[in-house]
């Protein structure tokens, strides 16, 4: 029998369960690259469900609880004395997700003595310290592919929010108010502009495919260059590195994973270099900026706008200097948590531990890292080819 611990971000402050908007969600038949969807043996729950917060237990608890596992969920994460630091010492395995990551660092894995499995319920798994889990032997998995599309939706949506500046108009009519000529002063046509996307993995492809219909000028780098016929088809302009691919784009999409190579990446000096008045979106972690150089090209004009929904830490303090900068477009980390998204995340949960619990390989595409080393989609998207 294995000790599970599971950080799950709190309930609703008016209680479980919410007052659904809609009845159900799609069904959908496979991911667009063909990866199959999540196919655990049983799902105890409806799809369309709240399962990211503490009562939702990734709609597993029940499940767990009848095999005989000792399952603990808590939204208390942070602090020695918190009851994730205390529960953690004989833990077997971690599951977090990256909307209220529980940060294992290498103090705290240290102190984990029989964790097995780190668990992210969702893509992202930045708040584990992969070089010591890899170490330790710890495998390290999450549902690749489960909200890339979640997420590149709500890309779209921040680059339409800044370039036509809606927030500002959307709060003037709230306000009673019709202002047209302050309502238009900042707002732009994307057709036509230059849109860099940087990585163009799972998100940034699907991004690209998204903004295509809108005439704009595509460009992007990853470290692995897209195929002849995909760049063709989409009239995409590949540039050599980030540095190489900023100065040309008037909107600038980042979706990197988290390395010690993108930590901190956009400093002052990169962003200057970036078209004056550019936006960024930026939905893939906070700690590839500089915190405070974006709110100094805010405020300068540098950037005409900064949307994302990625800080650290998280959750953000109240006095979190993105919440309040000019022009900003920020949401809570909420864009791959969706309740469509919730219900693919936690079936790929549920697949990955029925497979752990029954000593059965996890699916190659979900592994970050295993048997020491990075491995599956650790390898081709965390290890940097540079
Ligand atoms: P993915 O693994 O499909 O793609 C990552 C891409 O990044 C790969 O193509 C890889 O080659 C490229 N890459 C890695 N390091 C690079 C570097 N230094 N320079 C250029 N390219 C680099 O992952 P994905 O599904 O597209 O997700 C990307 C990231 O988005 C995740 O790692 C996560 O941090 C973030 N994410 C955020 C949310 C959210 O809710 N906001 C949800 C899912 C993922």
């Amino acid at each position: 029998m294995a000790k599970i611990l599971m950080v799950l971000y709190p309930d609703p402050a008016d209680g479980y369960p919410p007052q659904y908007a809609r009845e159900s969600i799609p069904e959908l038949s496979k991911y667009p690259d063909g990866q199959s969807l999540p196919t655990p043996d049983n799902i105890d729950f409806t799809p369309g469900e709240l399962l990211g917060c503490v009562s939702g237990g990734l709609g597993i608890v029940d499940w767990l609880k009848s095999e005989g596992h000792d399952v603990v969920v808590t939204s208390d994460k942070e602090g020695e004395d918190s009851e994730f630091d205390r529960e953690l010492p004989d833990a077997d395995v971690v599951i977090s997700q990256p909307f209220w990551p529980a940060y294992l660092t290498k103090e705290r894995l240290e102190k984990a003595k029989n964790l097995k499995l780190a668990l992210t319920a969702g893509i992202g798994s930045d708040h584990v310290d992969l070089d010591e889990a890899a170490k330790r032997g710890i495998t390290v998995a999450e549902e690749t592919y489960s909200n890339s599309i979640s997420v590149a939706e709500h890309t779209v949506l921040m680059v339409l929010a800044l370039v036509r500046d809606y927030l500002h108009q959307h709060d003037i009519s709230r306000n009673g108010r019709w202002d047209i000529a302050e309502a238009v002063s900042r707002s732009y046509d994307l057709e036509g502009m230059d849109v860099g996307v940087l990585a163009a993995g799972r998100i940034g492809r699907a991004v690209i495919e998204r903004l295509a219909p809108f005439d704009v000028k595509l460009h992007y780098f990853d470290q692995h260059r897209l195929p002849e016929d995909y760049e063709k088809k989409y009239n995409l302009t590949f540039h050599e590195s980030a540095e190489a691919l900023v100065p040309h784009v008037d909107v600038l999409c980042i979706h990197t994973p988290l390395t010690p190579s993108t930590e901190g990446m956009f400093d002052e000096k990169l962003l200057n270099t970036m078209r004056h008045g550019a936006y960024i979106v930026n939905p893939a972690r906070g700690a590839i900026m500089d915190r405070d150089a974006v709110v100094r090209a805010l405020e300068s004009g540098q950037l005409a706008g900064y949307a994302g929904d990625v800080w650290y830490p998280q959750p953000a303090p109240e006095d979190h200097p993105w919440r309040t900068m000019p022009h900003n477009g920020m949401t809570p980390h909420t864009s791959g948590s969706s309740l469509s998204a919730q219900a693919r995340y936690a079936a790929g949960t549920r697949e990955i531990l029925e497979d752990f619990l029954a000593n059965r390989q996890i699916r190659d595409e979900y592994l970050i890292v295993d048997g020491g080393d990075y491995a599956g989609t650790g390898a081709s998207s965390y290890r940097q080819s540079k």
